[in-house]
């Protein structure tokens, strides 16, 4: 590199014996440590004993995962105005995608491999599935109740959805989610205090466990938004104060926190699939005390996503957003639920987060730390149930260009809302995660002596979550497919390749 154009004080230095700055020349040496692959012919397997229990498995999401899962497993054909279905996984980062791992020896071509192989993951088909929902409607009619999936296909896999029977009762507490929920509330445990609720779902958990001879059990919240909870000193900021809380049934733990304790308890990983703030400091400091594992929050797949691709490529670009503006309605049992000031509430803060990390990496166009994008406001949406499951949002990206010009990009987005594999992809890739051990080795005495699991939050879970939760003091990155594909290929030893392709721009 020839900085003679312009000479001024480096911003970073690379302090290393590869690398040498002179007045006129950066020199670096670089060891491009692509991999060479030769065709990968074997296969893994492993025993399919992960059991991923839903609470909410009544809704929307909850019954499409079943029926999607189901169909998948029995072959299921079905007919559309459009012609033959057959089942598939598309839309699954971990089933439908493939990573880079290396070039071909002789002719330096890209070896792409599907996620799923580079380490043995379980397969969504032998996932057994079961779970919680405060109504009490068996899983066939909720399926029908919620109007996702086509007739023919509904029709065919109406039978197996049927011998997963009537979801176990569960914690209601009509305070945290919408009051427009509480005709459906006719399923839920009769006991009225919230140890004994906590010790029900524990029962729970450890029963379908033996009764399956299941290694693990994902534990899943896809149950309705619900409002956020206050974080009080003395009820709900420690571990010990959080369980010494349901105890005493103190009325601020919600109904999902005492779930994320219960599998915590159990030593089963947890997952928030919605934006509320389930783990609330207590319910982290639990985790971390029990080596538990929890992941959330609010799934990711749709909008959302796509506000942080674009905010990356604009950002990257180094065009600057000045605002997004963003909208959206859906028809659903969800929908409804968000019609509802509070949980709406809940939805718009996680919402808000997901250009942050964007901002920050860019303080040419974002000169102080506190300006960004305004707002990112999100329009409170209409609840028109003739929309049924069907999503519409629409999304304005106002930034600034070179001399002061402005462009407009608007975004208009209309996808059913729950045909979306974000509940399976977080079960597999938990409950890998669950499984991956590490040590320390430095070069002085301190290296680390045993195998270590990871830290409780799974923030690699965060590719398809809106909220990322990660460790404290660390920050959310919201660029994360590289990062699981990067720690994917770490755990074999390949280390993460970048475009450079070095030997297509060399001699
Ligand atoms: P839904 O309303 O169809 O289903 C939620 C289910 O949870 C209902 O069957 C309800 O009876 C049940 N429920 C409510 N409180 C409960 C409790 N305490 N215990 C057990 N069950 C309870 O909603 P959905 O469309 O399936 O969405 C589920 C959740 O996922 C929502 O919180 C939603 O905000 C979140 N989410 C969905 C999407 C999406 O579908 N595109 C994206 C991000 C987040």
């Amino acid at each position: 590199v020839h900085p003679t154009a312009a000479r001024r004080p480096h911003a970073i230095t690379v302090r290393s014996e590869n690398t040498l700055y002179t007045d006129d020349h950066i020199t670096a040496k670089f060891f491009n440590r692509g991999a060479e692959v030769d065709g990968a012919n074997g296969q893994f397997n492993i025993t399919p004993t992960v059991q991923l229990m839903m609470i909410g498995v009544g809704g929307n999401n909850g019954t499409t995962l079943c029926a999607t899962i189901l169909a998948n497993r029995h072959n299921i054909i079905w007919h559309t105005k459009a012609g033959v279905q057959q089942p598939n996984y598309i839309g699954s980062l971990l089933r439908a995608s493939t990573v880079r791992i290396g070039t071909e020896p002789v002719f330096g071509k890209e070896v792409h491999v599907p996620v799923s192989d580079v380490l043995p993951m379980v397969y969504p088909n032998d996932l057994v599935l079961g779970g919680w929902d405060i109504s009490g409607v068996p899983m066939d009619k909720a399926m029908e109740r919620a109007q996702v999936l086509g007739y023919d296909l509904q029709r065919q896999v109406a039978p197996h959805m049927a011998l997963l029977g009537k979801p176990l009762p569960s914690i209601y507490y009509p305070d945290f989610i919408a009051a427009n929920q509480e005709a459906r509330a006719d399923n839920v445990i009769p006991e009225t205090d919230k140890a004994a609720h906590l010790e029900h779902s524990r029962a729970n958990i450890k029963k379908f466990k033996k009764d399956n001879e299941l290694d693990r059990t994902v534990v899943f919240w896809i149950a309705n938004t619900e409002r956020y909870s206050d974080i009080i000193p003395g009820v709900n900021d420690t571990a010990d104060n959080l369980l010494a809380s349901i105890k005493s049934s103190h009325s601020e733990v919600s109904p999902s926190t005492l779930f994320a304790v219960a599998a915590i308890l159990e030593g089963e990983p947890f997952v928030n699939g919605a934006p509320q703030n389930t783990f609330v400091p207590g319910a982290i400091e639990l985790a971390e005390r029990h080596h538990s594992f929890i992941g959330g929050d609010d799934l990711k797949s749709g909008q959302t996503k796509l506000k942080s691709v674009l905010a990356e490529f604009l950002v990257n670009a180094s065009i600057e957003p000045l605002s997004i503006a963003s909208y959206n309605h859906l028809g659903n049992n969800d929908g409804h639920n968000l019609s509802a000031e509070r949980q709406f509430r809940s939805k718009e803060v996680s919402k808000s987060t997901v250009v942050h990390d964007m901002v920050d990496t860019n303080r040419l166009l974002y000169k102080a730390p506190e300006i960004g994008p305004k707002g990112a406001p999100v329009g409170k949406g209409e609840h028109p149930t003739t929309l049924s499951d069907s999503k519409r949002a629409i999304d304005e990206y106002y930034s600034e260009i070179f001399c002061g010009g402005r462009s407009i990009i608007n975004i208009f987005n209309e996808t059913p809302s729950s045909p979306h594999p974000s509940s399976w992809i977080l079960t597999i890739l938990t409950e890998l995660l669950t499984r991956v051990q590490y040590r320390k080795v430095t070069p002085n005495a301190a290296d680390q002596k045993e195998f270590a699991p990871l830290y409780s939050a799974f923030s690699l879970l965060s590719c398809i979550l809106k909220a990322p939760l990660v460790k404290p003091c660390t920050e959310v990155v919201n660029r994360q497919r590289n990062a699981l594909e990067g720690f994917l290929k770490a755990c074999i030893g390949l280390e993460g390749s970048s475009d450079l392709l070095l030997e297509t721009r060399i001699w």
